[in-house]
């Protein structure tokens, strides 16, 4: 109990990434909200939600960011991926593009310090420097790879092994997801939050 009047308390930054349109926003709506839009606009600017779970007895917050229509490559800056201590990499089983482009978001989300602005030489090595202080790149990032609107089983053009294989290749959590009918969607942020608790403690 806490009766040293403070209760133990972690607050956990965790973002979702994925190509446009797979659902990310909606998942993220489903979880801390319960909520789903079938006809949701780009997020426009940075937008995270908090949400808290109890492990151990411990009161666990997880600030989860969603990318803000910025899912071309290189338009995600480093500051999004800063200081995360967990990810989720959305796909979409019904597009087959949107796996194929799952590769292009690891590499991105391994190296935060690639080139997208016009940085000069020096304050990109500054800057670089800075990010790496500040995100304690030795701290594991807890990954999951999320092949979301498994609802569409019919028009599914990735199949659920494809996605485990891939996962596993990768060392990643696994999970199909379905922000319409809400099949594992609290789980698969659970997992993630409980894994990154597990790493830090
Ligand atoms: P984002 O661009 O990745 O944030 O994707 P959104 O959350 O905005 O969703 C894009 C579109 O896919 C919207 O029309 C959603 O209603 C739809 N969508 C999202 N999740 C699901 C799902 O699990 N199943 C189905 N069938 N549609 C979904
Ligand atoms: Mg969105």
């Amino acid at each position: 109990d806490d009766s040293e009047g403070e209760a133990e308390e972690y607050l956990f930054k965790v973002v979702i990434i994925g190509d446009s349109a797979v659902g990310k926003s909606n998942l993220l709506s489903r979880y801390a909200r319960n909520e789903f839009n079938l006809h949701s606009k780009a997020t426009i600017g940075v937008e995270f939600q908090t949400q808290s779970m109890d492990i151990d007895g411990k009161e666990v917050k997880a600030q989860i960011w969603d990318t803000a229509g910025q899912e071309r490559f290189r338009a995600v800056t480093s500051a999004y991926y800063r200081g995360a201590f967990g990810a989720l990499l959305v796909y979409d089983i019904s597009r087959r593009s949107t796996f194929d482009n799952v590769g292009r978001w690891l590499q991105e989300l391994n190296s935060t310090y690639s080139c997208y602005t016009p940085l000069t030489f020096f304050s990109l090595c500054f800057f670089s420097y800075l990010d790496r202080l500040l995100a304690h790149s030795d701290t594991t990032v807890a990954k999951m790879l999320v092949g979301n609107k498994c609802d569409l089983d019919n028009i599914r053009e990735v199949p659920v092994e494809e996605g485990k294989a891939l996962a596993e290749a990768e060392g990643l959590f696994f999970m199909e997801t379905s922000a319409l009918d809400a099949t594992n969607v609290k789980t698969a942020f659970e997992i993630v939050i409980k894994e990154i608790y597990s790493n830090v403690s």
